[in-house]
């Protein structure tokens, strides 16, 4: 079963929602809000753009988040 994870960055500005697949290796950057963007092999998705980081995923083990947020 896939999980989904909301994680509320609400305190922070997030620049850059993004994160790494490894099983495929693919890194994928949801842009805006409603932009869900899934890796090529199916083990990753992010969504929620600057506004909130959603990951959905097979594996915790297999992705690497790289969002960058505002200092
Ligand atoms: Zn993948």
């Amino acid at each position: 079963m896939n999980r989904d994870d909301l994680y509320d960055f609400r305190s922070r500005t997030i620049l850059h929602n993004k994160a790494k697949c490894l099983k495929c290796g693919d890194v994928i950057e949801s842009k805006h809000h409603h932009d869900f963007v899934t890796c090529s092999c199916g083990n990753l998705s992010v969504d929620g753009g600057t506004c909130y980081l959603r990951r959905a995923f097979t594996d915790p083990d297999l992705w690497e988040e790289l969002s960058e947020y505002e200092d």
